[in-house]
Order: C-alpha cells, then structure tokens, then sequence
C-alpha cells in the first residue's frame, strides 16, 4: 500500500520537509497499521525541523491519533487509537516497573523513528489506546499533551480546594489551568508574560498572577530559567511544586530563597512526561474526562492544516504575529489510505 509522509530531509544545512510517496511494509506481529487522521505538532517538533533531531530523514509528530485499517490479529481493526509515542525497553529496572517515560532504552515515534506526520505508520499493538464514542481524532490527538499535565498535576498530593499556580500559558500550561479547576482547585493564577496568551488563558477560568498570590500548588510549565525563583517566592508554607518545563539554562537560586524550601517545608517533584501503565494510565483518564465531555480541549486547537502544509504548519507556529496555541495536521477521512 502506497502512502504519503512527510519527511524532514537534510540538503546541506537546510532541512526541509520532503513529500514522499511511501510503500508500507506489512506490519510485524506486535504492531498494527494505523491510518493518521490527526497530528498535533510540538514544540518539541520545531526544534527537530531546526536540526534539533536524533537523525535525518525523520518523519516527526508523536502527537496522534487514528484509525486502525490492519491488523492481522483482528483485535484492533477499525477501532479508533490514540498512540504512547514511547516504545519501552521492556527491560529495564523502570520498565519492569511499568514506569516507561524513565526507560533507560527507549524508542519513540517521531523522533528516534518516524511518527505521525504520514497518512500511515505500523504501531506497536502496546502502544494503543482506544478513543471513547465521541471523541473525535483531533481531541485524541491532544492526548499526549492532556497526559503531560495530568501527570505533573496528580504530583501534587491534591488540588482540591486549594490555590493553583501555573507558569506558563502554552499548550500544557492551558491544559493544566483546565485539569486544576475539573478537579477543583479553589482558584487557578497563570504567570504569562505574552499578553494574548494570558488573555487566552482568563478565558479558560485562570487569573494573572500578581505578587501577592500565595499558593499551595505550583507548576511550572513554562521553562524559563528565572521561574524557579518566582515560584519559591509564590509558594505558601507547606507547598507544593512540580517542575516540568525544560530551562532555557542554567537555574540560579539565591541563599535567601533556597532558606524559604527549609523554613516553609516545601516540597519539589519532578515530572517527566506521562503514565502509561496497567496500575496508572494518564491517557486513560484523559480520555474519560473527554469522554464525558468534562475536558473539551477544542477551544485550544487554533490552526488546522493539511499533511502536505506541514512547513506552513511549523511556519504558524514559530511566527511571532500570528496567535496560535494548537496547530494540528488533520488528514480528512477520504484520504486515499483507507482504500
Ligand atoms: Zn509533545
Ligand atoms: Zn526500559
């Protein structure tokens, strides 16, 4: 079966994104064949189309969401996926665990191999996750990013009832101001420097941050090496703060603020990427609150774009006029593949 992907290609020291025309092997005996109706594209995307990438040529995007149109054990054919875009080792001490976003050999769709920027792509069967009646393929294509947040929120022991901070009002910031208040946060602050995005932002319920905010629970989603700091300042005795952005640089914390981590009893968690296991699957929560119609990303998907205007696709997102939080590739249901 022939199918279009869209390459990143290296010609010198330009990478460009490359229409190819594509036969697909048969799918090996732990995968299945998924048709890419929806493709979100990742900051994370960007860096990769800038020579950021593991090697070239690569197809990226490891935010999708599908339909299965082959598998030859029957169990998945034409159920509708969203797919965990890491392939664990299934050997390591964290993989026996299940706690694959720490596998020490990992592979992963869309960037150590290609992923959802094509109209087809062979999936590890493992790596599937039915969507619920409903939800269409763009909302499960925002899994990924959903899952992120949801981890990094449920590091905090809770947010019921209490003071939320976010930095950040990207993708996941957003998604975190929405999670906080589903699961009851007395009042949800972002800190935003970009003024659109904040008022996007106050339009998902959240208030700016102003300096006289203290609160129970941070969450940093932003990346600047200067929020640490902030956020200390921000943070309430007993406090909560779960680090998830990637630092631009280096993280400076003066002695009068690392004394409020002792004096206030703060705790500090880490949080990298999300859970995919039988005993806590984010992606499975996610796509329940969906399901129910409690977490309506929509309203953060600003940029639809055919597979082929992946380029122009990249371009919205990295120009600075354009307001865009969301781009995703949309491959209609016509499309040649399902033939
Ligand atoms: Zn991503
Ligand atoms: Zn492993």
């Amino acid at each position: 079966m022939n199918y279009t992907a869209m390459s990143l290609v290296k010609r010198g020291d330009k990478i460009e994104f490359t229409k190819e025309i594509r036969t697909l092997a048969p799918p090996d005996d732990d995968e299945v064949t998924v048709a890419v109706r929806a493709c979100g594209v990742c900051g994370s995307d960007i860096a990769r189309w800038r020579g950021e990438a593991y090697h070239y040529p690569l197809v990226i995007g490891h935010e999708f969401a599908g339909e299965v149109i082959d598998d030859p054990a029957g169990e998945w054919t034409r159920k509708r996926v969203a797919v965990f875009p890491i392939i664990p080792c299934q050997k390591c001490p964290q993989c026996q665990r299940e706690m694959y976003a720490m596998c020490e050999h990992y592979d992963y769709y869309g960037s150590r191999r290609d992923g959802g920027f094509a109209e087809l792509l062979n999936v590890k069967r493992a790596n599937l996750i039915e969507i619920p009646v409903g939800v269409s393929f763009e909302a499960a294509a925002m899994c990924e990013p959903c899952a992120v947040a949801l981890c990094a929120l449920e590091k905090a022991q809770t947010v019921e009832n209490k003071t939320v901070v976010i930095y950040g009002a990207g993708t996941i910031g957003l998604i975190l101001v929405k999670l906080a208040l589903i699961r009851g946060a007395a009042a949800v602050y972002v800190f935003e420097p970009d003024a659109r995005k904040l008022e996007f932002a106050k339009t998902f319920g959240a208030a700016q941050l102003t300096a006289d905010v203290h609160a129970d629970v941070i969450i940093d989603a932003c990346g600047r090496p200067e929020a640490l700091v902030d956020m200390l300042l921000h943070a309430k005795p007993s406090a909560e703060l779960v680090l998830m952005g990637n630092p631009a640089s280096d993280v400076q914390l003066p002695r009068a603020v690392y004394w409020k981590i002792l004096r206030g009893e703060l705790t500090l968690r880490g949080t990298w990427n999300s859970r995919f296991a039988a005993h806590a699957n984010d992606w499975q929560e996610v796509l329940s609150l969906m399901g129910e119609g409690t977490l309506d990303i929509s309203p953060l998907i600003t940029h639809r774009f055919a597979l082929t205007e992946a380029e122009t696709a990249l371009r919205t997102m990295t120009d600075r006029d354009a307001f865009s939080v969301k781009v995703m590739l949309v491959n209609r249901e016509e499309s040649k593949c399902i033939l």
